[in-house]
């Protein structure tokens, strides 16, 4: 198999220059004995395109949420950047995150919900209109600022959770599957815009997929992980260049990509 262009030397895994987030020796053992995460040490650079491939049950979900601060590891460390404290005096970590399921608050407009994490962090409100408001036309939103979520489709509800989770303008951006619930051609489009949003507002967008398609299509750079117990099998470079778009989806190169990152997958589910 071919995989000149796909390898990431592995003391970079370890111990990278000057990494955003510093995984080391993480675990993760829940309260029945699943062991969800084992030894993952991983470095997450500024302005990386990184995504999390593998099959359901790998521990993608725990170890995003763990790098969140939702839920701590049962060994090992993780260093964030932050911005200052929060009124418990723990630190605020400079990430936004989006789930699966966009979450909205269905009671409130788009508007206010993008403005919800400005409004927690005692934005005045003229401000946090305004933000959030700017926000919402970046994700393409411009003129549904009134709008409920029950009024959204799917894919602009997407849209409303992820300038939500970017509104504080943050480091980082983790997402856990976000497109999951889509149809092809919308999620073909979010991932078009995403791109597009990362390119321009230049955060690190970490992306947990179960899809090859997608991670490739997406990401500079694939983590591989196998289950029981969840670990790295490894951890690859897509040297294609941006901008991607429908050309490079549908190239050659691209075929080749998924293939390599199919085998490699395979060669983890294997083991
Ligand atoms: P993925 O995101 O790759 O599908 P998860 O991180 O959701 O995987 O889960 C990894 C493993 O940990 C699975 O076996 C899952 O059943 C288990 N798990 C996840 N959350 C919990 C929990 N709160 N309590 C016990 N086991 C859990």
């Amino acid at each position: 198999m071919d995989t000149a262009y796909l390898s990431r030397p592995h003391e970079e895994q370890a111990g990278g220059a000057e990494p955003l987030v510093s995984v080391r020796n993480v675990s993760k053992r829940f309260g029945n004995g699943t062991l969800a995460v084992h030894d993952v040490n991983l470095n997450l650079g500024a302005g990386e395109f990184i995504s999390l491939l593998g099959p359901s049950g790998c521990g993608k979900s725990t170890l995003l949420r763990m790098i969140a601060g939702l839920g701590s590891p049962s060994g090992g460390t993780i260093e964030w950047p932050t911005t200052g404290r929060d009124a418990s005096g723990e630190p605020q970590r400079d990430l936004g995150f989006v789930f699966q399921d966009p979450t909205l608050m269905p009671w409130a407009t788009a508007l206010a919900n993008v403005m919800m994490p400005l409004t927690l962090k005692g934005v005045r409100k003229a401000e946090a209109r305004e933000r959030a408001a700017a926000m919402l036309a970046l994700v393409g939103l411009a003129g549904f600022e009134k709008s409920y979520p029950r009024e959204l489709s799917g894919g602009m509800k997407m849209r409303v959770s992820i300038a939500r989770g970017l509104v504080l303008r943050p480091k980082i951006l983790l997402m856990d599957e976000p497109f999951a619930a889509l149809d092809e051609i919308t999620r073909h489009r979010l991932n078009d815009d995403l791109l597009e949003l990362w390119w321009k507002e230049k955060f690190t967008a970490v992306f947990v997929t179960h899809s090859v398609f997608e991670s490739v299509y997406l990401s500079k750079r694939i983590v591989v992980m196998a289950a029981r117990p969840g670990r790295v099998m490894a951890d690859l470079d897509v040297d294609a260049p941006y901008p991607r778009d429908e050309l490079f989806r549908t190239s050659p190169e691209y075929a080749h990509l998924c293939r390599v990152i199919s085998g490699k997958l395979k060669e983890a589910i294997g083991s």
